[in-house]
């Protein structure tokens, strides 16, 4: 028993060392192995002081017998905790089931039912010699752990599909091995077969976390591995895409500035017609691979900063030129709102601000059918040479559903697709924006009134 008892004191410093665990389920299972370390040891000093007439003797054997009683308590109270802990992470249960609530109520009553048999010899009470009796109200403290492990075990049964089966076998026989072990000992009295079921059950289920944590570690492994193979496949394809759509773009350019000289003008209205059909797909084609390219490079942590010095007003007017001309073919009202304290020249990665500018501005024409949309940019305030800037992008189109908010910056998620069905999109934009705001040191979000229209804030800080 002793040996056992050491080895929970190893298991307790073990847990503690423990990072992949939450912090709750470390703590419940650091309490679960101390208790069941002391839970031994008392146990084992009441069998070596029972029958001690002296005055140690005395109080040992009440002391001991006592805390082998609340420790019992103590272990399966931890290892409702430990439940409590599983079930609030669990994606298929809602709230704590109430039965586990109830558990720490009935835990208690048990703690507080100890201390009064301490007092009235409900439970057990000791002859002259310091002999350990059993007393009337003894069945009473099995009734209390018993019913709390059978209320756990109804649980486990109950949501047996919200955990894996690594988990769901040793939380399992933990709910019913020490049941069968305090039956037993009910008749086989002066054998402590509960307590060394319940400590078994401790050294079982840290084991058992153990080897789920080494499970989930390996997947994540494997899982890195195969999101670098992706990103990497990716990388590669996209710049070998690159190549030829440029030779496409060039030859189509090339026909597009052929001389008419002598060519049937039907015949050469139509081809000039089919070139810019080739000229526009290409573009969208291009748009795309690079969006592709830049999202697997920022899953691959491999985007760096280009940084340099550059002119913020040729920035908003080459902006300006880019989406006019869309916002123009849609009838909208394109306004700009720049604030006039703004540097004229800002240090930071121009081509990232711009691709981000880009896609708002893109956005906000794509899903916006009447009405219009507005540029603004504020100078928040100037410290030490460095500006605080916001960007937003108002518009007065579809606005986005509160339950689309957070998949909106993720990649390839495009949102209320019904409604966007006929407008072209791969739902990159704005997870690559997103990222590049965030390497910059700076935040992107968006507020949005469904039906309303939205807006899109861009805030960093730059030199
Ligand atoms: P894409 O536009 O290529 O689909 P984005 O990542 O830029 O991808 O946008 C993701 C989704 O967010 C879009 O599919 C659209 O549903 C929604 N969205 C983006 N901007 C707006 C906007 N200004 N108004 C309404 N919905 C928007």
């Amino acid at each position: 028993m002793l040996f056992l008892s050491g080895g929970c004191g190893v298991l307790v410093i073990l847990s503690l060392s423990t990072r992949t665990l939450s912090r709750r389920r470390r703590q419940a299972l650091v309490s679960m192995e101390a208790e069941a370390m002391l839970l031994l040891l008392a146990d084992r000093l009441a069998y070596i002081y029972r029958g001690d007439a002296s005055t140690t003797g005395y109080y040992m054997v009440r002391i001991t017998n006592f805390l082998v009683f609340e420790l019992s308590l103590f272990v399966i109270h931890s290892f409702d905790i430990y439940l409590m802990d599983l079930y609030s992470h669990s994606e298929k249960v809602k709230k704590i089931p109430k039965a586990l609530v109830l558990c720490e109520v009935l835990f208690t009553i048990g703690i507080i039912l100890v201390v009064i048999s301490q007092f009235t010899g409900l439970y057990y009470t000791f002859d002259a010699q310091n002999y350990y009796q059993r007393a009337a109200g003894y069945a009473v403290s099995y009734c209390v752990p018993l019913l709390i492990m059978m209320l756990q075990f109804i649980v486990i049964v109950r949501y047996r599909d919200a955990l894996d089966n690594m988990v769901l076998t040793p939380i399992i026989l933990f709910s019913v091995i020490p049941y069968l072990g305090a039956i037993l000992q009910y008749f086989f009295y002066g054998l402590s077969i509960i307590n060394i079921c319940m400590v078994g059950m401790c050294v079982a289920l840290y084991f058992f976390e153990i080897i789920n944590m080494n499970n989930q570690l390996q997947a994540r492994i494997e899982a890195e591995r195969a999101s670098n193979a992706k990103s990497r496949f990716l990388a590669n394809i996209s710049h070998e895409i690159r190549t030829p759509i440029n030779t496409i773009m060039g030859m189509d350019e090339m026909i597009l500035r052929e001389n008419p000289t002598g060519v049937p003008k039907p015949y050469f209205m139509s081809v000039v017609g089919y070139a810019y059909d080739i000229k526009a797909a290409s573009e969208t084609l291009l748009s795309l691979i690079n969006d592709i390219l830049d999202i697997s490079k920022l899953e691959s942590g491999k985007m760096n900063l280009v940084k340099k010095e550059y002119d913020v007003t040729e920035q908003i007017r080459s902006l300006y030129t880019m989406i006019s001309v869309r916002s123009n073919q849609k009838n909208l009202r394109f306004d700009l709102d720049i604030d006039e304290t703004i540097p004229q020249k800002l240090y930071g990665d121009a081509g990232k601000i711009k691709q981000i500018m880009l896609n708002l501005l893109t956005n906000a024409v794509k899903y916006t059918e009447k009405g219009g949309f507005k540029l603004s940019i504020k100078v928040l305030g100037k410290e030490n040479g460095v500006c605080r800037l916001h960007f937003s992008v108002k518009d007065t189109g579809n606005g986005i559903k509160q339950e689309d908010m957070n998949r909106l910056f993720s990649a390839f998620e495009r949102v209320d697709e019904a409604k966007n069905s006929g407008i072209q999109g791969t739902g990159l934009g704005l997870a690559i924006s997103k990222q590049f705001a965030e390497l910059m040191g700076g935040k992107l979000w968006c507020e949005s009134e469904y039906g309303q229209g939205s807006t899109f804030v861009l805030r960093w800080n730059r030199r």
